[in-house]
């Protein structure tokens, strides 16, 4: 449903405070007379109020002056896959997190009622923070998913599936339970978001955005500056690549998914070295400790990603490959891996062009993207 011009004023300012009344026609691409009236009246029925900045930008003339809601500060509700089960953060408009706790629902191979008490406790959360007042909730889902559509395909019976698996429009459901806008979108996409808000992808145009987590890696796409989803939340899905026609079933539908070929195989060859099992999600850790194999498999990683990120990086010429996620310094040895091949298997006026760096903002990148996703509701 389109917004009211008011309506996405308000809303933009809500998650952008310190706006200044100019920036404000840009930002919502709209005529600037229509947000002149929008803005007079919001402050003459105070909603919004407009303040001096503290620290004059000018050593002359007016001090500048900045938009904010009257009321209480905006609080963003975050629902996350965290390892098997959920957590629930509520974040700031600057991405501080106010509170956080994992939640008490069993693991959702998530059903409606699964998720429904996934809000339910993200609103109890921020409930109890009482300066802030809970404007949004984003559901970050590791798996293609897409506001306004819902999963891309209904699971068959038998296979594995996605963690969501809801048909339809999820975000209109859990919207209409809450009374609250509740936004459902991709992981990956989640933290590009938030990237390209504050963090490695800003003022990018053509960007690929990978995550490296305890499960395994997600990716997203950046297209002339903006994120993009493709028809039902697939684009950028390079987890589900196919490398094997014969290889395993995989949660997409498919077989011998990109995905299940880099987890289990470098699982697999790192395990002889290591007496107690391992896990995908131990690489890290270890290789933080200075083990030089887990640094190896995670080297690995990225040269088994490498190939197809480099027919991708061909296809889109982007000016970044940025690598976030949970990896934290470890994730360095996974952008070797990715440049080592990139520079033999891209055009090399590609492969010299891109940067392939890691992501600063690391785990953080997922509340900025949720933030982000707030303000994105005005912009539409
Ligand atoms: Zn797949």
């Amino acid at each position: 449903m389109l917004m009211a011009t008011e309506d996405r004023v308000r809303e933009y300012v809500a998650y952008s405070p310190g706006t200044f009344r100019g920036e404000l026609a840009a930002e919502l691409r709209l005529p600037a007379p229509t947000v002149v009236s929008a803005v007079r009246r919001l402050l003459s029925a105070g909603e919004l109020v407009e303040t001096e900045v503290t620290r004059a930008r000018a050593s002359a003339g007016r001090r500048p002056r900045v938009l904010r809601v009257s009321g209480p500060a905006t609080l963003v509700g975050l629902v996350s896959w965290d390892g098997d089960g959920l957590r629930a953060t509520c974040v700031d408009v600057e991405g501080a997190v106010v509170a956080t706790r994992a939640l008490a629902a069993p693991r959702p191979h998530a059903g409606i009622d699964g998720l429904r008490a996934a809000v339910d406790q993200v609103i109890a959360l921020a409930r109890g923070q009482g300066q802030f007042l809970l404007r949004t909730v984003v559901m970050s889902v590791p798996g293609p998913c897409l506001s306004g559509r819902g999963v891309p395909r209904e699971p068959a019976l038998g296979a594995p599936t996605f963690p969501v698996t809801v048909p339809g429009d999820l975000a209109a459901i859990l919207s209409e339970r809450c009374g609250l806008p509740v936004a459902v979108e991709n992981d990956a996409n989640v933290c590009a978001l938030g990237e390209l808000y504050r963090g490695g992808l800003r003022r990018h145009a053509d960007a690929v955005s990978l995550i490296v987590t305890g499960h395994g890696f997600g990716s997203a796409l950046i297209v002339n500056g903006a994120l993009a989803r493709g028809a039902q939340g697939y684009a950028g899905e390079l987890p589900h690549l196919q490398v094997d026609r014969e290889g395993p079933l995989c949660a997409c539908g498919g077989r011998g998914c990109l995905l299940y070929s880099v987890r289990e195989r470098v699982v697999a060859s790192a395990q002889a070295a290591y007496a107690e099992p391992i896990t995908f999600g131990d690489l890290p850790r270890l290789a933080a400790t200075g083990d030089m194999g887990a640094a190896r498999m995670l080297q690995d990683v990225g040269r088994a990603l490498g190939g197809p990120l480099a027919h991708l990086c061909t296809f889109l010429d982007p000016e970044v490959l940025l690598v976030g996620g949970t990896l934290g310094p470890s994730a360095e040895h996974v952008v070797a891996g990715i440049r080592e091949v990139l520079a033999v298997q891209a055009p090399p006026a590609v492969a010299g062009n891109v940067a392939v760096v890691r992501s600063t903002l690391g785990p953080a990148a997922e509340l900025l993207g949720a933030i982000e996703l707030g303000r994105l509701r005005a912009r539409r």
